[in-house]
């Protein structure tokens, strides 16, 4: 019979398509023949991959995320030997600008440093005189106020570029890409396993299956009772067109927490600009309230009539180009867009075997996921294959779908649930 696996990934995204390659080329598909297949319900990298900033930066504040993005980073330096082909990087490093109020916001960036350092992760505090140097004086600081940070091996990819090499790595990994083929629903055999992933292309079936379908998770898993806590917070996204003769070619890339902004040069010439996740407990809980930002919202996102950005939202980053690089100017708006970063309620990832499905695996990234791609890749692999993870204090439990079945999470699931984490959910739950 046709359209069996060894594994189904659900989801072509960068982290479908990491976990997909690493097991491929550890079952040695391209010699053993296709045991690995992704469904992708529109195009390759077409959901939330097809938004990304293409930063690869690792500072965190979760040491254990850190080492992964640090390891991460090392990979898609060397991506050619995990994925068989070669991207190539810029590696301007970053800049972090932190408030400096003297007391705990500046004492939380110290104590980073410390601890980053402690699992050597260069990320170092230095001095006005070295931003300005970094940045050949484009950017205006404010030392009385700031502290700085630099990150010597953050660096950046093009977008575009990423995903033409996913479709190519796919191919020379012998995956199956199913796209235009949606999951709409599961036969679960006794003892919670899944048989059969049903799409509008006929059944699949697969010994394993990994939910890399990110935003869209509690849609798909609701309908077997999986319940996975992911929402989505809206981003505001804006490039600009500065002049060659003033915007420095090598450009660092500014996380900017002042202007709560990040900052990246953006096809030789433009000023790309994005914001950081909202981390403020009322922002995610109102992630996970309202109906735009719910997964029923999550399509009505990506609807290219919806791709509108406001005066307001366009003006705020016009004002604060002018703040941050009052060299620029002048400088003109080159498009812009709204779109989301997909969101669990502590803003950390979730990883590894589902609670109750045996055959289930989750991989979703909470945010920032592209920089980890090939180490989640590779994590989940070895973690269905049964393999042992060479990474030093290694432990995946912080990122565990368990943690949000916890006693204290009862209320969470009361108010949230399932496919469609609504206002009108809560409305009924408490009603
Ligand atoms: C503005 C912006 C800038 C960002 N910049 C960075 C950055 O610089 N660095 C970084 O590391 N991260 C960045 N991110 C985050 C990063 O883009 C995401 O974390 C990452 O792309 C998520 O990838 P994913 O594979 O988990 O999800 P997705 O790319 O959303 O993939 C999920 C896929 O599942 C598919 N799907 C959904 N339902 C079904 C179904 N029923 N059947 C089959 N398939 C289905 C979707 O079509 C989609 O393609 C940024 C995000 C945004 C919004």
């Amino acid at each position: 019979m046709n359209n069996i696996y060894h594994t189904v990934v659900i989801g072509g995204g960068c982290l479908g398509v990491a976990s997909a390659i690493s097991l491929a080329r550890k079952l040695n598909s391209s010699k053993t023949g296709t045991n690995v297949c992704i469904l992708e319900k529109s195009v390759l990298a077409g959901g939330i991959s097809s938004r990304h900033s293409g930063i690869i930066r690792s500072a965190n504040a979760s040491i254990q995320a850190a080492t992964f993005a640090e390891q991460s980073n090392e990979m898609w330096r060397n991506i050619k030997d995990f994925w068989g082909i070669d991207i190539i990087p810029e590696t301007p490093g970053a800049i972090w600008i932190a408030r400096n109020d003297k007391k705990e916001a500046a004492k939380t960036w110290i104590d980073l440093e410390k601890n980053l350092n402690k699992s050597n992760i260069d990320f170092y505090r230095v001095k006005s005189k070295e931003i300005k140097e970094l940045t050949n004086n484009f950017i205006r600081i404010n030392e009385e106020h700031e502290i700085y940070f630099h990150e010597p091996n953050a660096m950046l990819f093009d977008p575009i570029k990423v995903r033409n090499a996913m479709y190519h790595a796919l191919d020379i990994n012998n995956v199956k890409l199913k796209e235009n083929t949606r999951v709409t629903d599961f036969e679960l055999l006794p003892g919670k396993k899944i048989k059969k992933i049903k799409t509008n292309n006929g059944p699949i079936f697969a010994e394993n299956v990994i939910n890399a379908a990110g935003g869209w998770s509690p849609q798909i898993f609701d309908t077997i009772g999986v319940k996975i806590p992911v929402s989505l917070q809206p981003v505001y996204v804006s490039n600009w067109l500065i002049s060659n003769k003033k915007l420095p070619m090598q450009f660092p890339i500014i996380a900017d927490y002042i202007n709560l902004s990040y900052f990246r040069t953006w096809k030789n010439g433009e000023l790309h600009i994005h914001q950081p996740r909202d981390r403020s407990p009322a922002s995610i809980a109102r992630s996970f309230a309202e109906e735009p930002t719910s997964m029923k919202g999550a399509d009505v996102f990506f609807d290219s009539s919806n791709y509108t950005a406001s005066y307001s939202e366009t003006n705020k980053y016009a004002e604060m180009i002018r703040d941050r690089f009052p060299n620029a100017a002048p400088c003109v708006f080159n498009g812009g867009y709204i779109t989301f970063f997909d969101i669990t309620p502590d803003l950390k990832f979730i990883l590894g075997k589902d609670k109750d499905v045996k055959n289930l695996y989750h991989c979703l990234g909470a945010g920032q996921a592209f920089k980890y791609a090939p180490i989640f890749g590779e994590l989940l692999a070895n973690l269905i294959l049964g393999k042992k993870t060479k990474i030093k204090n290694f432990n995946l439990d912080e990122f565990s779908i368990k943690r949000f079945y916890k006693p204290e999470m009862k209320k969470f699931w009361g108010t949230v649930q399932g496919s469609q984490n609504t206002l009108k959910v809560r409305e009924q739950a408490t009603a």
